[in-house]
């Protein structure tokens, strides 16, 4: 995925939404919708959404968002501050069929400060899988970021902001047999206050799972003979004529291809550490 171009696109909006009669708390809503033509690269889009002016001179700042998602948009990163929102969405890469997505953001403002406490750190963090990591973890917030790390060079693999749900699957890119990765999950409610990081560390091995082309057996029926070990053809007088299948030698079988005829095949697997 490293040959993967990102075009990054800004938006910076304000929203100038009055409302005279508001004593607090006050909601500004925008919607971001991106779409790839068929074969286009996954692509990366950034967010801005920067307090109104109008807001911040009554002395509101903002205290929560809401987010929605729509299609095949992700969540990268996120960051509410008290005068802006900034979000990094991601289209996968469009294969066969136009990849298109959408964000709804909803951004609260007040003045006062959210009464809300940060929460506590996720728990009972677990991985698991070969290639694509599955992680999982506890906790009481709707919003969890979650990044993988590559121990060896430092540099961030994969982010996703997931939305209510306490687990996810590495949807992009993949980690590699002798790799050390560290991975890491907040969370937060409404307020966009993020817990502190829970951590986890593992390395991908190795481990041999029985080859799903042959079931183990490292064999599969011949396909010259369709199994029966022998070619029947039309002699003299329409008498059918059997001969001992020239493939498989009259076994019915041949060498799984997969397995190289040994019923298993090396796998990476996720180690936790
Ligand atoms: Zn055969
Ligand atoms: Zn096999």
């Amino acid at each position: 995925m490293s040959d993967m171009r990102k075009f990054v696109s800004l938006f910076v909006v304000f929203a100038l939404i009055c409302c005279a009669n508001s004593l607090s708390a006050q909601e500004l809503n925008q919607n971001f919708a991106h779409s790839l033509g068929i074969g286009s690269s996954a692509q990366s889009y950034e967010h801005r959404i920067d307090l109104p002016e109008n807001w911040a001179a009554e002395g509101k700042f903002f205290i929560g968002r809401g987010l929605t998602l729509d299609g095949k948009l992700v969540i990268e990163r996120e960051e509410l501050t008290r005068t802006y929102y900034y979000v990094k969405v991601r289209l996968p890469k469009a294969t066969l069929w136009f990849a298109k997505g959408s964000i709804d953001i909803t951004l609260k403002a007040g003045n006062a400060d959210a009464i809300v406490p940060v929460l506590a750190t996720p728990a009972n963090l677990k991985v698991y899988g070969e290639s694509y990591p599955k992680f999982a973890w506890s906790g009481a917030g709707n919003y969890s970021a979650i990044s993988l790390l590559d121990r060896s060079n430092g540099n961030t693999l994969w982010e996703r902001v997931i939305l209510n749900d306490h687990a996810c699957v590495m949807d992009e890119g993949s980690v590699k047999v002798g790799g050390k990765y560290t991975w890491a999950v907040k969370q937060s409610d409404e307020t966009a206050r993020y817990s502190f990081e829970s951590q986890a560390n593992f390395r991908v091995g190795t481990k041999q799972v029985n080859c799903s082309h042959c079931f183990g057996h490292g064999y599969v029926t011949c396909r010259s003979c369709n199994g029966s070990g022998h070619i029947v053809s039309n002699g003299p007088n329409n008498t059918p004529v059997y001969k001992i299948c020239y493939s498989c030698n009259g076994t019915g079988r041949e060498r799984c291809t997969f397995c190289n005829g040994s019923g298993h095949v090396t796998v990476p697997s996720i180690i936790p550490e």
